[in-house]
This record gives C-alpha cells, sequence and structure tokens, in this order.
C-alpha cells in the first residue's frame, strides 16, 4: 500500500500526459481487442480482414463495410465517465494532453475543453480518400451510402474532373503504418510531461507500444493502469491493476485534496501494485 500511496502521491503533483486504449472505451460498449471479451479473442480472423489491401481491391467488400457503418453502434457511442475525467484533469492543468491508440473518437467527443491530442490509429468520424488523400466528416459519406452509393468515391476536382479516389475510414488498419508526424508529435508531448499514465491498453501493438519505451528512455516515470497484463510490466513501469473508470474517478478526486493522507485509501485496497506475467506481442507492426 506505501507503494501505491506513494505513486498517487506522485500523480497528485505530477505533470500527466495519458496514454489511452481500448479498455478506456469499454464502458461505452465498444467491445476492446484482446480481453475476454475482444473482437480478436473471439474471432482471431478478424484482424486479418481489416486489411487495407483487401478493402482497395474489393468493391463489393466495401458496399458491406458501408451498409455496416450505417448500423454499426460505434459511430453513436457516447464518451465515458473516464473521458470527462481527463478533461476535469485538462481543466485543473493536470493533464499535458492524450495520446489514444483508440479510433472510436470518444476523446474528442467528450469536450468543451480542447486538450492536444493525438489519435495515433486515426478515427472513425472521418474518411479518407486511398487516392489524393483528402480528409473529410464521415458524415458526408454516411449520408451518400443512405441515399444510395453504395461505394461512395472521391468528390475532390482534378484534371479528369474528380478524383474518384476509394473513400476509407481515416483510420489505420492492419498493412499501413502509422505516420510518422503522429509519432513524432507523440513524442514532443511525452517531452512536455513528468509521468506518463497509461489507461486500459494491453501495449501489445506496435509502433504506438514502443512510445512507452520512448518514456522510460527519456526518464519519465510510467504508470500502467489496466486489469490484465501487458507487456511492459515487467519493464520498469508502475503497474496498477484496477478498472481505469474507477482510477480515473479517484484521480480526479485526489487532485482536488491538499495532500493524499486525506484520501480514504481503503476504497483502493483493491489495487494491486505487483507485477504479472507479461503477455507476448501478437502484432508488431500495423
Ligand atoms: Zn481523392
Amino acid at each position: 500500500m506505501n507503494e501505491l500511496l506513494q505513486t498517487l502521491d506522485r500523480l497528485q503533483r505530477a505533470t500527466i500526459v495519458a496514454f489511452t486504449g481500448a479498455g478506456l472505451s469499454t464502458a461505452a460498449g465498444i467491445p476492446d481487442y484482446r480481453g475476454p471479451e475482444g473482437i480478436w479473442t473471439k474471432n482471431p480472423a478478424a484482424s486479418k480482414h481489416s486489411r487495407v489491401s483487401h478493402y482497395r481491391q474489393d468493391p463489393e467488400l466495401r458496399a458491406k463495410l458501408w451498409q455496416g457503418r450505417l448500423v454499426n453502434p460505434l459511430y453513436g457511442a457516447q464518451s465515458t465517465p473516464g473521458h470527462h475525467c481527463l478533461e476535469s484533469l485538462a481543466r485543473a492543468g493536470r493533464l499535458q494532453g492524450v495520446i489514444t491508440q483508440n479510433v472510436d473518437g470518444l476523446h474528442r467527443l467528450s469536450t468543451g475543453y480542447h486538450y492536444p491530442l493525438i489519435e495515433l490509429h486515426g478515427c472513425i468520424h472521418e474518411s479518407r480518400c486511398l487516392s489524393c488523400g483528402d480528409i473529410k466528416p464521415m458524415g458526408e459519406a454516411l449520408e451518400r451510402v443512405v441515399h444510395g452509393d453504395r461505394d461512395p468515391s472521391c468528390r475532390i476536382p482534378s484534371d479528369s474532373g474528380s478524383c474518384g479516389g476509394v473513400l476509407a475510414s481515416n483510420t489505420v488498419t492492419f498493412g499501413e503504418p502509422v505516420p510518422p508526424a503522429r509519432i513524432e508529435a507523440a513524442q514532443a508531448l511525452i517531452d512536455t510531461t513528468e509521468v506518463v499514465l497509461v489507461l486500459g491498453s494491453t501495449l501489445s501493438v506496435n509502433p504506438a507500444a514502443r512510445l512507452v519505451a520512448f518514456a522510460l528512455e527519456q526518464g519519465k516515470e510510467v504508470v500502467v493502469v489496466n486489469q490484465g497484463p501487458t507487456r511492459y510490466d515487467d519493464r520498469g513501469v508502475i503497474k496498477i491493476h484496477a478498472d481505469c473508470q474507477q482510477f480515473l474517478s479517484e484521480l480526479d478526486a485526489l487532485v482536488s485534496l491538499p495532500n493524499t493522507s486525506a484520501f480514504a485509501v481503503e476504497r483502493l485496497s483493491d489495487w494491486l501494485l505487483a507485477p504479472t506475467t507479461s503477455c507476448a506481442a501478437e502484432h508488431d507492426q500495423r
């Protein structure tokens, strides 16, 4: 408990950059990838179907996916209390910004207060032309699908009339690299902070997870809050085995107190700091 108190004491005073994964969004009804109910745990083939080369070459697959987007509850998901706690921490001047692996857009939806946000894998609420790179609100393409366009294409003017490129969700899928500028922006954000707080990620997807290695190399303290094992549990991080919604709620309350001794530590007795076994990385490269 002493080590946990020391960590909370540190978090109460330090500047924080949050690094968020699917575990933060499960409270919004969005399944994670590798948890017990995860998409890839239940259906390992699902990750292969998200490869961009299949999408680019197969108009029938695209038509099916556009229809799927119309009814996908992900597009109507609302931010969780944990997202609002992060906003509150930012308003209090404690959160430097957020780096997220999530494509659900819930950080940008949560907020009337815009903290620096780096969506490493993009966002489903934007469409992107695979030819010219133009980015638009996803709602515009979905509106065309509603009106009968089975496979909407890019309408950006070009010499031959319009671009006509394949439109996709502006997200990084398997087979695509994370844009280097996003990694550089994330590293620059990490440079500004004292503590990197990982929330709800198994840290098994690179290059996103390598940002944790970068933070450790820069001498940053890394606190990992996750209910299962992560790939970095035995690599010099402070691991807190806890639900990240509950953790953020407690942290939000904590920063408004004068010191941690005023904090009801009994409530945290379920949280474990002991390292657990590390899980293997399944996908080393996006
Ligand atoms: Zn285009």
